[in-house]
């Protein structure tokens, strides 16, 4: 055995091979070093179980393969084929080449973040967003935090953060998914949460009695994830904002997804427009900046400008306040908005949303043949028809009719369709798609890179 062990390769030995110094230059020395030392500390164990000892080019070489696996990103592009545009654990929107390039340029060169190149000095953050934001929605003033759960608690801790009340009706104490619960979040932001109505039916009359002396506002959450169907009541954001008025209480709006656009006009179920709650009379409106609106991760606090100057001052401001990369993605996703016409040739979601089943059917019949030829006998290739949802709670009930590949095990092939998805994960780009009675269901409306698709499967093949 110490014969045998006197054969494995110094280390000096094997960074001197061609995949050593191959790997010493793509990731230094010291990583290499770790790297073939370990490979070497395995290496005993494998001849103590009884291998053969491996020479320098065959080690070099595993260390190199390890290191270039190991520098595979984890957080990396998929294939989004499982039928739901807006998937939060697929990152929801995908941004448009505009901002995409926007954010590429911000991250590489010094920025006018905030800086006033009219007067050389000074400038702010939300400058850049405010006027588009106000000329698009019809607000007097807006600025921007890290998402929409950011913006509710700073509005939240901003105008009721001293235990004052804020009136809510049961209807929409939501919960958002994970830890986002609207009466948790209300709590966290120091508001005194006051429950009116009930959970189908609320009415005027439950949030007038409800006002006192320590109310400091009345909060209406969009329903974004679920609807309450049958013996329903609720007060709509014009009334409330009357009722707000004369109580001389603010009405703060949280439209979850938030849309500039009336989806309708594309076929789309009806989802309430951000300017829709400006005209009803909200004073604040908080929406998300990656859901329908299609743009990166942000939460947009919009509305009175007397409101929005308090929500500034506020110090937690500062620590859910945007970057670069984002304020300038943002901008070119709100420039986009100016031409109404093209939103869906230029805005992934919107287009993936409009594409017609009829349209898609077509590119899942031009697909089935090349797709199966890549599979093999094992499998069963064939065009289905599929519904296709919005996702991250926005039009929770609609459905989208849209086409897409079926792929099912053959008799007796002894293929199995829990094998395939596992290796459809296991590709350069990983395709994410959907098991429906023992079939993967890919639903082609989000599918864009065609060939890049097909390429990627010949990877199944090896
Ligand atoms: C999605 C949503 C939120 C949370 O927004 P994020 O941008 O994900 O933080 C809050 N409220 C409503 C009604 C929502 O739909």
């Amino acid at each position: 055995m110490t014969g045998t062990f006197s054969r494995i390769p110094s280390v000096d030995r094997i960074l001197t091979t061609a995949s050593g110094k191959e790997a010493v230059i793509a990731f230094g020395h010291s990583a290499t070093v770790d790297m073939v030392r370990a490979m070497l500390a395995d290496e005993r164990i494998l001849i103590q179980m009884g291998s053969s000892p491996r020479d320098a080019v065959v080690l070099a070489s595993a260390a190199l393969k390890q290191l270039e696996a190991e520098a595979v990103p984890s957080l990396r592009p998929v294939f989004n084929l499982t039928g739901t545009v807006l998937h939060t654990n697929l990152g929801r929107a995908q941004l448009p080449e505009a901002a995409v390039q926007a954010a590429i340029a911000a991250m590489r060169h010094a920025v006018t973040l905030e800086y006033d190149l009219d007067h050389g000095g000074r400038g702010e953050r939300d400058d850049h967003l405010r006027t588009l934001v106000c000329e698009l929605t019809g607000a007097e003033d807006a600025t921007v935090v890290n998402n929409n759960a950011a913006a509710v608690l700073l509005v939240l801790n901003t105008l009721a953060g001293q235990g004052q009340g804020a009136i809510i009706s049961r209807g929409e104490m939501i919960e958002i998914g994970g830890a986002f619960r609207m009466p948790d979040i209300m709590m966290r932001a120091g508001a005194d949460l006051v429950e009116v109505g009930t959970t189908n039916r609320t009415h005027k009359g439950d949030y007038i009695r409800a006002i006192d002396e320590n109310s400091a506002l009345i909060l209406k959450v969009h329903t974004s994830n679920y609807v309450i169907d049958g013996f329903t009541k609720t007060v709509t954001t014009k009334e409330l904002a009357e009722i707000a008025a004369v109580a001389g209480l603010p009405l703060v709006e949280d439209l979850g997804s938030g849309t500039f656009v009336d989806l309708a006009g594309f076929g789309l179920a009806y989802e309430p427009t951000v300017q829709d709650s400006v005209k009803a009379g909200a004073d604040i409106i908080t929406f998300s900046g990656d859901k329908l609106l299609g743009g990166p991760q942000a939460g947009f606090i919009i509305g009175k400008a007397d409101l929005i100057a308090k929500i500034n001052r506020n110090p937690m401001k500062r620590s859910l306040r945007i970057d670069k990369i984002r304020v300038a993605a943002l901008e070119a996703v709100l420039k986009l908005y100016k031409s109404p016409e093209n939103l869906c040739r230029d805005i992934p979601t919107l287009r993936f949303l409009t594409h017609s089943a009829d349209r898609i059917r077509a590119l899942a019949e031009a697909l089935v043949e090349p797709v199966q030829a890549l599979l093999g006998k094992g499998f069963l290739v064939d065009v289905i028809t599929c519904r296709s949802e919005v996702g991250s709670g926005a039009s929770p009930v609609q459905t989208l009719p849209s086409a897409g590949l079926g792929i099912c095990a053959a008799d007796g092939a002894g293929c199995n369709v829990g094998d395939l998805v596992a290796r459809m994960r296991a590709l350069p780009v990983p395709v994410i798609g959907r098991i429906r009675d023992n079939m993967l269901h890919l639903d082609l409306r989000t599918l864009e890179e065609t060939e890049l698709f097909l390429a990627n499967l010949r990877s199944l093949e090896a």
